[in-house]
Order: C-alpha cells, then sequence, then structure tokens
C-alpha cells in the first residue's frame, strides 16, 4: 500500500493545507479511514487544552519539591521553592525553631 501527499481543504478556516503520506499511513495504521477535515493548526485548536504537553495528569496540585540539606542540623528535607543566592535552607523543624526575627 502507498500513499501519495493530498491536498484537502480544511473545513474549518478553508485553508488548504497537505495530507501528506507518513500522515496517511500513520492514519491507517491506527484503524482511520476517513481523511481529516481539518489542517493541522485547526486540529490542534480543537484538543483538549494541554493534553500533548502537560503529561496528560491534570491534577495541578502536585508542587515540584526540590531537595536541600537543612542549614541548621543538618538533615536532608525538601523545600516547595528553588533554594538559590547561598541562602540557607532549613527543614521543617528548624525553621519552626527559628526566632520569629530571623525568619522570612
Ligand atoms: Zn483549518
Ligand atoms: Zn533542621
Amino acid at each position: 500500500m502507498s500513499f501519495v501527499d493530498k491536498t484537502i481543504k480544511c473545513s474549518d478556516c478553508g485553508t488548504d493545507f497537505t495530507f501528506s503520506a507518513s500522515e496517511q499511513e500513520a492514519f491507517s495504521q491506527r484503524g482511520y479511514t476517513n481523511d481529516p477535515k481539518r489542517c493541522t493548526a485547526c486540529r490542534a485548536a480543537r484538543k483538549p487544552q494541554g493534553s500533548s504537553f502537560s503529561g496528560g495528569n491534570g491534577g495541578g496540585a502536585n508542587r515540584q519539591m526540590f531537595p536541600v540539606v537543612c542549614a541548621e542540623c543538618g538533615k536532608q528535607t525538601e523545600v516547595p521553592f528553588e533554594p538559590r543566592g547561598g541562602r540557607p535552607v532549613y527543614c521543617r523543624d528548624c525553621y519552626g525553631k527559628r526566632p520569629e526575627s530571623q525568619r522570612r
């Protein structure tokens, strides 16, 4: 089975777009028998937001944690921000023990 590039008019924006041989091959491998009706841009615009590059897990609640060593007790801990600028980072315990005036 061989494929050749096809030109199709997008049903959304009316632009002629190329349904390339390699795309046709991919389509047929996935079991699609119909040609696409929309250009790549319109198809992308119709996809659910972020599905292609967010990893698919739309939880949104998981913050990135950064491993640090507490400047006070030397314990390994994690903080929800990126430590930078050489500022000391404390574990939860030591941070809580610090005098009010030295907290940030
Ligand atoms: Zn279009
Ligand atoms: Zn500590």
